[in-house]
């Protein structure tokens, strides 16, 4: 049965996509079966691997919103072992039109029920928010993967998001929680970012990565190719340590 992690923070542009694509990538390149779940409206993950917004059949969307079977949104990506449920904007209606939808919390959780034995991990990319699609990614997970950005207002909400997890651990799903914090961005040269560095391990202790994703700007440019950084620039620092990570990632998860 797969082991499913959210990567969520409810900071914008701190790494979440960036993280999901990529670790999703190399955890593929571990002869793992991937799942990716595109579930930010903005799609960034749908168009990282490359896939036309405009051509998208199912989305997310469908599945949350019009009960479209899971495997007839799930396609598959230019990388092998990985799977994608893309997204497009359509999705950004979906917080308001479930409002009134029973169990709307679990839709995610059931609907990924379906699949879970034709994967080893499926990666979920939360938009920048705490809302119905974020709470519909946490209860259907097994772990939570925070990706921290090293810059001076790094902790700030983590309060927030922690309350959440907890708010979902007692109300829909005791299972969950916190597989690791990863510092993405990182840049050793300046003082600022060391000192956030020890802040954050500080606050989360043995649950921070030792793998510390550096800032890498082909790690920026991969996606406007429509590739993961596996494909676009392996041996770059940033391909290293995303690569880095997925090995740590399976470790901590042991499958
Ligand atoms: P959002 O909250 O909007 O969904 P996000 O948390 O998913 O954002 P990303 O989209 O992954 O964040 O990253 C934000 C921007 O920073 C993107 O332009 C991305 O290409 C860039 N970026 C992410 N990680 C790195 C890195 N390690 N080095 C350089 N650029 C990066
Ligand atoms: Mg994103």
């Amino acid at each position: 049965m797969a082991y499913v992690i959210s990567v969520v923070n409810q900071k914008g542009g701190v790494g979440k996509t960036t993280t999901t694509v990529n670790l999703g990538a190399y955890i593929a390149e571990n002869r793992k079966r991937v799942l990716i779940i595109d579930l930010d409206p903005q799609g960034n993950s749908t168009s990282g691997f490359g896939v036309d917004k405009s051509q998208i059949e199912n989305s997310v969307y469908d599945l949350l919103v019009n009960e479209t079977p899971i495997k007839d949104v799930i396609q598959s990506t230019n990388v092998k072992r990985v799977d994608l449920c893309p997204t497009n904007i359509n999705l950004a209606g979906a917080e308001v039109e479930l409002v009134s939808a029973m169990s709307r919390e679990t839709i995610l959780q059931r609907a990924l029920g379906t699949v879970l034995d034709q994967y080893d991990y499926v990666l979920i990319d939360c938009p920048p928010s705490l809302g119905l699609l974020t709470i519909n990614s946490l209860t259907a997970s097994n772990g939570i993967l925070v990706p921290i950005q090293g810059e001076y207002y790094a902790l700030e909400g983590l309060t927030q998001l922690v309350d959440t997890i907890n708010l979902v651990k007692k109300r829909l799903n005791p299972g969950i929680g916190i597989l690791g914090v990863v510092i993405t961005m990182f840049d050793g040269r300046t003082q600022l970012t060391r000192q956030v560095v020890e802040e954050v391990q500080k606050y989360f202790g043995d649950k921070v990565f030792k793998t510390l994703i550096p800032r890498n700007v082909r790690l920026a440019e991969a996606p406007s190719h429509g590739m993961t950084i596996s494909e676009y620039d392996a041996k770059s620092k940033g391909g290293k340590a995303y690569c880095a990570l997925a090995k740590e990632v399976i470790q901590r998860t042991k499958i």
